[in-house]
């Protein structure tokens, strides 16, 4: 590539003369510094954040190194932007506010065609996917084909926090129609204007996808799943998680970092995770997913899994998830199902029935923990733990200041979506924990990627939370925070990667060989950054004497 198609490619710079860009761009040759300075006067300038995703996204169009720059100089303001909320904002309005695509769409009209279509694909060393079918993102629910702002946003994360190069990262959406009735009818929308295949047909084309990936990029890619619905999240988990190497994000990233905030807050609480009993508003992916990986904490601590299954409680929809209730639960929830307390009708009552020391909200059903449930926590426990992690915002079941006021400043909190720190009247000021998905996937990501781990376990999952508790300071942890700062994100996934790899060498998970020897240096050597890359080709001196006869 030379001259304009260079100069106007994201992945690349110019060294003008010799490429051809003389006179194509203004005199001064800027440094990246000046660029992300007006990049981001532009963004301060902005106050409605889909305008700022617009504007962001578009720089990830036309330079994506100075994208990165700014991203990773500010992701603790910026990840809001490309990640939850903003991006739910940006799926809902999907095909209002589309510019360009991005990421690879496979409908199910292309049963049959999937690996030509990968060959569509301009990237050949693809090491990772992240795929959704749209149908649950975050808590809106079905987005069809809308969805494909998630694999990217995602996939964003994978390079900002953990530097996996962002050529390796593919997004995918799976268009099977949706049962969104707004989209059906709406003009702009940019899928199959049919309902969602729920038939073989469907299976049939997530077979064929898997296959397809690991026949075009071999078998050690990663693929996450993301956001699909609840009954085909577990079954696609179940079905693939022995064959490929694949985890599912939802389930397994949420439940690894709500499990680092409650080793986070059992450090500030001093009582083993053991002496804890939870109660889950939802019994969902998310629900699951933790209380499975709570129990596996327990156990390690000595306790028998039906001993540690006891200790936690789900409540749904349709009430208590008790033996014998009216409504039917499912075989994922069946660990959870005990005999019932007595009569317990609201969310309440089962908190004052059953006396949590945590309440974990994953209903993605709104203001849920009431003023009334608060306070009971409250009054049951010294240092209430309060989990709101339902997305985005305005799903989570109470803000953090409900949460700080209604417990005087004793609860540990955390939520999904961020909120900002809290002073209550007194003047002590908190900062929740925003319990963020992010902490873990980039991290356990680099990790898988770069050990060549085939299968991932849970154990994984309760390595990287242990890690990400423990890497939080005394002093954090006093201030009420139960992760690190966001702002230090990326020390922490590559912190965090270390110890995976580490660990999955250590248990023969890991395939890439030779094994290294210093696990740190490995990790940080691979690292992706944002410095433009020399496009000159390899010149160096050939000496003359050489060429002559002595
Ligand atoms: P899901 O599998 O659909 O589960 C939702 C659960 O909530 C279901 O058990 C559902 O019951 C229950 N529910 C719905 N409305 C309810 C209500 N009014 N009262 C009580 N329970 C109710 O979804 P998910 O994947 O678990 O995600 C749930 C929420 O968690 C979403 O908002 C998501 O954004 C959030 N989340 C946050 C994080 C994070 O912060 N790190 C990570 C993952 C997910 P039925 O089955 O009876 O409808
Ligand atoms: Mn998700």
């Amino acid at each position: 590539e030379k001259g304009k198609p260079l100069m106007l490619n994201p992945r690349t710079n110019k060294e003008r003369q010799i490429l051809g860009l003389q006179g194509l761009l203004p005199p001064k040759i800027e440094t990246q510094g000046i660029q992300a300075k007006r990049f981001m006067r532009n963004l301060d300038k902005m106050t409605d954040p889909l305008q700022m995703y617009i504007y962001l996204m578009g720089i990830q169009e036309r330079n994506e190194r100075l994208f990165y720059r700014v991203l990773m100089g500010d992701i603790e303001r910026l990840m809001p932007i490309v990640y939850t909320p903003t991006v739910g904002l940006a799926c809902t309005h999907y095909g209002h506010i589309f510019r360009r695509p991005k990421g690879l769409f496979i409908s199910i009209l292309d049963r049959g065609h999937i690996r030509s279509i990968l060959d569509n694909w301009p990237e050949g060393n693809v090491k990772a996917v992240v795929v959704t079918d749209g149908e649950r993102i975050l808590g809106l629910g079905d987005l069809g084909v809308y969805g494909m702002g998630i694999p990217v946003g995602k996939l964003c994360l994978y390079t900002a926090c953990a530097g996996i190069r962002p050529e390796s990262c593919l997004p995918v959406c799976i268009d099977v129609g949706t049962d969104n009735e707004t989209l059906l009818k709406d003009p702009f929308y940019m899928g199959l204007y049919q309902k969602r295949d729920r038939s073989q047909l469907y299976d049939d084309l997530i077979d064929e996808f898997m296959e397809a990936v690991v026949d075009k990029y071999g078998q050690s890619t990663l693929i996450q799943f993301e956001d699909f619905g609840n009954h085909n999240a577990f079954r696609f988990l179940r079905k693939y998680r022995e064959k490929y190497c694949t985890f599912n994000d939802d389930i397994q990233g949420t439940a690894s970092v709500a499990l680092a905030g409650l080793l986070a807050a059992q450090r500030a609480i001093g009582k083993p995770i053991s002496d804890h009993r939870v109660l889950f508003l939802g019994a969902g992916e998310a629900a699951l997913g933790i209380a499975n990986l709570i129990v596996m904490a327990m156990m390690e601590g000595g306790m028998s899994q039906a001993e540690a299954r006891d200790k936690i409680w789900m409540f749904d929809k349709y009430g208590l998830l008790v033996q014998g209730r009216e409504q039917a639960t499912d075989s994922n929830q069946e660990a959870f199902v005990h005999p019932s307390p007595g009569d317990i009708k609201t969310f309440l009552d089962a908190v004052n029935v059953l006396k949590p020391t945590a309440i974990i909200g994953v209903a993605g059903a709104g203001r849920l923990f009431t003023k009334e449930v608060l306070t009971a926590m409250g009054t049951l426990n010294e240092r209430p733990i309060i989990f709101a992690l339902s997305n985005p915002t305005t799903k989570a079941e109470c803000t953090a200041e409900e949460a700080y006021t209604l417990t005087q400043g004793r609860c540990l909190f955390a939520s999904g979506s961020p909120f900002g720190p809290v002073t209550l009247s007194d003047g002590r000021t908190f900062t929740p924990g925003q319990g963020n998905n992010a902490y873990i996937f980039p991290g356990v990501a680099l990790a898988v990627i770069l050990s060549g781990v085939r299968h991932i376990s849970d154990t994984v999952f309760l390595e990287a939370a242990k890690t990400l508790a423990g890497q939080l300071t005394d002093e954090e942890l006093s201030q009420g925070r139960l992760y690190p700062p966001l702002s230090d994100i990326r020390e922490v996934s590559v912190r965090m990667a270390v110890k995976v790899v580490e660990y999955v060498y250590a248990t023969g998970m890991a395939f890439h060989y030779p094994e290294p020897m210093d696990k740190d240096a490995y990790v940080r050597s691979t690292v992706w950054n944002t410095h433009y890359d020399s496009f000159l080709p390899d010149i160096y001196d050939w000496p003359q004497d050489a060429q002559t006869p002595p």
